[in-house]
Parts: structure tokens; sequence; C-alpha cells
């Protein structure tokens, strides 16, 4: 019974490490993972216990009790930082051009940033192009 809960972590692990850049509610999940297996609630157990881990991000989606999930943690999240949109949610891994800078800058004060716990937060492309559109369509 361990191992085959190990086996789908490792599964669920697995596959929202590949799609980092997109959130998952569980049906989602449990969806694209069925022919692996995977009952619903092993989803929603395991991908719970690792938002409480600090290995995926948990958002409750506006005006629903829906849940999304958004992988952002491992080793190689470690090495960057993650931006976070205010509008959907949507965490961007940062690349490390930025997470250099923004590192270099805190460095210059004397300060060491936690990676793991920094969030920067802002508009994500997606919101602001539809920002843009919605503008431009009230100047016509
Ligand atoms: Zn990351
Ligand atoms: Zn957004």
């Amino acid at each position: 019974m361990e191992q085959y809960s190990t086996k789908q972590r490792r599964l669920l692990l697995n596959f929202l490490s590949k799609n980092a850049d997109i959130q998952f509610s569980v049906d989602d999940i449990s969806e694209k993972l069925s022919e692996k297996k995977i009952s619903k609630s092993a989803v929603y157990r395991n991908i719970n216990k690792m938002a409480d881990e600090g290995i995926v991000e948990r958002f409750i989606v506006e005006g629903s009790k829906k849940l999304l999930y958004q992988y952002i943690g491992d080793d190689e999240c470690l090495a960057h930082l993650h931006l976070k949109c205010g509008i959907c949610g949507t965490i961007t891994h940062a690349d490390f051009n930025i997470t250099g800078d923004i590192t270099k800058a805190a460095s210059c004060a004397g300060f060491t940033l936690d990676r793991r716990r920094t969030m920067l937060f802002g508009v994500c492309s997606s919101c602001g192009d539809e920002k843009k559109t919605e503008r431009s369509g009230k100047h016509i």
C-alpha cells in the first residue's frame, strides 16, 4: 500500500512539474491521468499534501469554491523566483536573469532572499493583454 501511494505521488509530481505553467483542478488532473489509473480521491489527497509541503500552490477561483493547483517547487524552483498574477493567480517561473538581478539587488542591501518564499506580485501577460484590449475597445 505504501509503495502504491508513493508511485501515485511520483506520477502526479511528474505530471505537474512538466506542466508547471498551468493551473489544474483535481478534475482536470484525474482526467489527464485517467489512463494511469489514479483515482480522483488519490489525486486530491496527494495534491493537498503537496500544497501543505509547499511543492504545489493552491488557489481558490474567485467567486466559486473551485480549487486550482499549480506546481511551484522542487530543487529547480529553488533556483529562481516566482511571479504571481494578482488577477488570475497564475504563477510564472522567472528566468535566471530576473532572479539574478533581484538577488543581486537584495544582496547589495546586505539581504539574502529566501527564494522559495519570495513571490513577486503583478499582472501576467494574458491578463495585461485583456486589459489593453478593453481599453482600446473603449477608445473606439
Ligand atoms: Zn519555479
Ligand atoms: Zn493573470
